[in-house]
């Protein structure tokens, strides 16, 4: 079990939150650097400058774990029209990466809650809904995190599908349960000793 002296550190990390999000032609905000056929966004030179700090701030500050919180969209003609993809997907360091390990876990952990509640995404590229990644920074690409720094990134789902407020405030509050209790699940059926 977890030792009580030492509590588990955590990052949480909101994503896409650029102001111009819907203003630009080509969206820049995102988390991930260029690769093709993934779903998100190329991230900006700032975006990336940004999430290399994160990390290099996680790792300083011993961080058991870091949790990047996004909700989709895609780029589509019709931002008002309401898109063909749905569902969560919950992304986890790939394999070859030093912090994969430790990462999958927690990452199917926290998969494993969120799919008792949602459907996982429809998105070719996000099939499966756990889906392996090398090239995100936030996940710690090219080794960016320490293999000790458990790294994830939740894609809630597609903005559009919220409908109204109250919907939304409700669909915020599950998910944040969710992803607690898969978090709490994780750390607490599992010793820390030794992964450090
Ligand atoms: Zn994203």
């Amino acid at each position: 079990m977890v030792s009580a002296q030492e509590p588990i550190k955590i990052l949480l990390v909101p994503g896409h939150d650029d102001k111009d999000w819907w203003m630009k032609e080509k969206i820049t905000n995102g988390d991930f650097i260029i690769k093709k056929g993934t779903p998100h966004n190329t991230a900006s030179k700032d975006v990336s400058i940004i999430l290399h700090g994160i990390n290099k701030w996680a790792n300083e500050n011993e961080m058991d774990a870091v949790v990047h919180v996004h909700f989709n969209d895609y780029h589509r003609p019709n931002k008002w029209i309401i898109g063909d993809r749905k569902g969560f997907a919950v992304y986890m360091p790939e394999e070859q990466m030093v912090n994969s390990t430790t990462s999958a876990n927690f990452a199917k952990n926290i998969f494993k809650k969120l799919k008792t509640k949602y459907t996982t995404s429809n998105y070719e590229g996000e099939k499966g809904g756990l889906v392996a990644s090398q090239s995100l920074i936030a996940l710690g690409s090219n080794d960016t995190l320490l293999p000790t720094v458990r790294s994830v990134l939740i894609e809630y789902g597609y903005i559009y599908r919220f409908g109204n407020k109250t919907s939304r405030q409700k669909a915020y509050d599950t998910f944040t349960n969710l992803t607690v209790t898969g978090i709490k699940d994780y750390f607490l059926s599992r010793p820390l000793i030794g992964l450090k």
